[in-house]
């Protein structure tokens, strides 16, 4: 598998990154992993317009779904070829509503279902082109995923936004690469069931023995070396922060 980080900034966009997005491919399919503020333009960057297979939106808060508002112009209005066809989207309940609310002016209610086909994600697995995919409900105030990406006896993980929870150890379980958040400083905003800090992340990699550990979804205001710093006191294993553009072969 190839994991390309599209955007990585946490909560808001920064200077240097556009909001979570990880494109996964793998024998030709093309696997989108959330779609926040900026994301959209820095695909652009990797792939073309209309090159994506599927996208998994995590849960509903803007930094990880809001550029689908984007891209339903790009898709419903293209320019050559005529209007896309229906791509799957994996997302929580509700997410067609929200983003045809979120963008305000559809030409009809049912419009985002014609170039989007949404479907409803749950605690389980199922098959996704050459990908067999683990999706279970993880720790935050909104209906949120994490998911497990397994392809030819490799595994990524990817936690979603969540606070500690068995069900990430479960997704993250003897992983690859486990794309982790950490967007909390330890022994400064230690709240529990939002998100992880940079000791909690490295701590899941830790009980998990995963085999690389990228911290991803630090806030703009948030020190992310002291983060990388305060995994790698309880993690010993290969850790890094997730750099926009960014490419790893897991
Ligand atoms: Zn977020
Ligand atoms: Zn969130």
């Amino acid at each position: 598998m190839k994991l390309t980080v599209v955007g990585c900034s946490g909560s808001f966009p920064s200077a240097e990154s556009a909001c979570s997005s990880y494109l996964v491919e793998a024998d030709g399919f093309r696997l989108l992993l959330d779609m926040g503020n900026g994301a959209l333009g820095e695909l652009q960057r990797h792939i073309g317009l209309y090159d994506l297979d599927a996208i998994f939106l995590s849960h509903l808060h803007a930094d990880h779904c809001i550029d689908m508002c984007g891209y339903f112009v790009a898709r419903y209005y293209r320019h050559e070829g005529g209007r896309c066809d229906a791509l799957p989207v994996y997302a929580p309940e509700g997410a067609e509503q929200r983003l045809t609310t979120a963008y305000a002016d559809t030409p009809s209610p049912t419009a985002m279902s014609e170039v989007f086909d949404f479907r409803t994600l749950t605690t389980g697995s199922f098959e996704l082109g050459p990908f067999t995919i683990r999706t279970a409900k993880v720790c935050h105030p909104v209906e949120a995923y994490g998911i497990r990406v397994e392809h030819g006896g490799r595994v990524l993980a990817y936690s979603g936004d969540t606070g500690v929870c068995e069900a990430l150890h479960a997704l993250a379980d003897g992983a690859d690469l486990f794309l982790c958040e950490a967007s909390f400083t330890h022994g400064k905003e230690d709240i529990p069931e939002l998100h992880l800090n940079g000791r909690e992340a490295g701590a899941q990699a830790d009980r998990a023995r995963v085999g690389r550990l990228v911290l991803t979804h630090i806030p703009p205001w948030t020190d992310g070396e002291r983060n990388l710093a305060d995994a790698r006191a309880v993690y010993g294993g290969p850790a890094e922060l997730a750099k926009a553009g960014a490419v790893y072969e897991v």
